[in-house]
């Protein structure tokens, strides 16, 4: 088979699962449900800022949908990061684990902290840290002591693991949890791609101390832009609320402020929004898992490419769908991206690995090979949950 054919291949393979729309872009959003009345009722009562009825009723929904005890509702995915990690300890100083292979939000909610980004591997087939290795690992390059964790080699302490459900596919969150007891590390989850994503019958959010979610526009539901901060954690929650309301003490006039806090509220408006996205969760779910489902039959018999299915101990949500390519057809992937692209069904390639990334170069990693081949090989497919629906 010629390289172009098997690209073109792949396109058809493409084709035969999607509508006979012209373009078919990665991720839209879909408004069909309460929005447009949830907005109209913040315009009509003035309610459209940082307090209101919709943000209250968004924190009990999300509680209520991911079985976590709390949530909090603010601006963006990275601000409920920065805030999990600071109430998890991260001081300045401290390295922070993540995956080299994730959004950059991740590396930068440790680096407002003060924190240092080191950079773990990822595992074949959850896509996320690779706990095996990270044990293995960190039995070579770090040294318990009662103070908690350090880095042999850079003396600094390691505080925190924060491992990334890639695409909506859970990490091994029981053995990662192990490793984070021997280390005494603090596991903080970057659930932002997982709403909806469940391990071994519990939804993401729930092992970790501390979780953030993300409403961003291409995100399973988006609020236009938005987070939230999980927690099973009653106090932590309330400081959670605390910080990310500026740190205001509680009064009916007097402007008091016990620390530097942040402005990171979510305003009423895109809650309103969250809440008519939220009814409709079920819906999309529904549709992403029909259309992945399709995927993985069209690519059952297909050379050289597979579709990547969840962890078998996990149910994802299948935020973004995903293909890999053989190491022998890695080489073809831009063409792939090209041909594709052009033919009017959007692909893109996994990110750039963290630490290729000017500000994190000098960052302290492992040896990255699983997160480097996926880097060559992963390519994203179309996956809004319309796109099940024709
Ligand atoms: C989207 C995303 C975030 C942050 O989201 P924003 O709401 O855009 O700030 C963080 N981590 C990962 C892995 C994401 O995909």
């Amino acid at each position: 088979m010629t390289a172009d054919g098997f690209s073109q291949g792949v396109l058809r393979t493409l084709r035969q699962v999607l509508p006979a729309d012209h373009s078919i872009s990665m991720h839209e959003p879909s408004f069909a449900g309460n929005e447009w009345a949830y907005v109209k009722e913040c315009l009509d009562t003035g309610w459209v800022s940082s307090v209101g009825a919709f943000v209250d009723r968004l924190e009990a929904d999300l509680a209520n949908f991911t079985g976590v005890k709390r949530a909090i509702a603010v601006v963006n995915g990275t601000a409920a990061l920065h805030i999990c990690l600071i109430l998890a300890g991260v001081e300045a100083g401290d390295e922070v684990l993540i995956p080299a292979l994730t959004f950059v939000a991740t590396a930068n909610a440790v680096s407002y902290c003060g924190g240092v980004p080191h950079f773990v591997d990822s595992e074949l087939h959850t896509l996320g840290v690779d706990p095996k290795r990270l044990a293995v690992y960190l039995t070579e390059t770090a040294e318990v002591r009662d103070s908690g964790c350090y880095n042999r080699h850079t003396g600094r302490r390691i505080k925190a693991v924060v491992p990334m459900h890639t695409f909506g596919h859970p990490v091994d969150l029981d053995e990662l949890a192990a490793v984070c007891r021997q280390f005494r590390l603090e596991l903080i989850e970057d659930a932002a791609e997982s709403l909806g994503s469940y391990y071994k019958g519990s939804h993401t959010g729930n092992i970790g101390r501390l979780a953030a979610l993300s409403f961003n526009g291409n995100k399973i539901v988006t609020t236009g832009g938005g987070g939230a901060i999980l927690t099973n954690d009653e106090a932590l929650a309330a400081r959670a609320k605390h910080l990310t309301t500026t740190a205001k003490v509680p009064h009916r006039w007097e402007f008091n402020h016990d620390r530097i806090g942040y402005n990171y509220r979510l305003p009423n408006l895109n809650a309103a929004l969250g809440c008519a996205q939220l009814e409709q969760l079920p819906g999309f779910l529904a549709n992403k898992r029909r259309l992945a489902q399709s995927y993985a039959a069209a690519f059952a018999g297909a050379e050289g490419i597979r579709f990547i299915s969840e962890p078998g101990f996990a149910r994802s949500n299948y935020w973004l769908n995903a293909l890999l390519l053989d190491e022998e057809h890695s080489g073809q992937r831009d063409a792939l991206l090209a041909l594709t692209n052009d033919g009017g069904v959007m692909t893109r390639p996994a990110w750039n690995l963290m630490h290729r990334l000017p500000m994190f170069a000098g960052c302290p990693r492992m040896e990255l090979p699983v997160a480097e081949s996926l880097e060559r090989r992963l390519i994203n497919i179309p996956s809004s949950a319309r796109l099940a629906e024709g």
